[in-house]
């Protein structure tokens, strides 16, 4: 499965295969940038999908990696909560405290190995 962003926006679409991903991205695409679509509709289409799926096949799965960073994140947070909760006898306040912060590292850190391995 991979996570790209559409062409023209930040809009991002999931796919197994380019084919899959093209699928998907149809819907966005006619309600998102109907005006491209018109006036592409006798353009170089086969050059739009080089392009795409040249983007598709540089694309590394690591996006898909953001909800194991988030559950990696919270799960530690719920021990950080709950060692210092256990300290400051407030093991309530800490542990959700400390998944809110997790779950936030988690987002961070996976946003960051996605930049250090994105190919543009
Ligand atoms: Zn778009």
């Amino acid at each position: 499965m991979k996570t790209l962003t559409c062409d023209l926006c930040d809009h991002t679409v999931s796919g197994e295969t380019f084919e899959a991903w093209m699928e998907n991205l149809k819907p966005h695409y006619m309600s998102a940038h109907a005006d491209f679509m018109e006036q592409n509709a006798h353009g170089d289409m086969q050059k739009w999908m080089d392009d795409n799926r040249a983007r598709f096949d540089a694309q590394d799965e690591s996006f898909a990696l953001l909800p194991f960073s988030i559950a990696f994140g919270a799960a530690f947070g719920v021990v950080a909560g709950v060692l210092i909760g256990s300290v400051t006898d407030t093991i309530a306040f800490s542990v959700a405290l400390g998944v809110s912060f997790g779950a936030g590292i988690g987002i961070v850190a996976s946003l960051v190995y996605k930049a250090l391995h994105s190919k543009d």
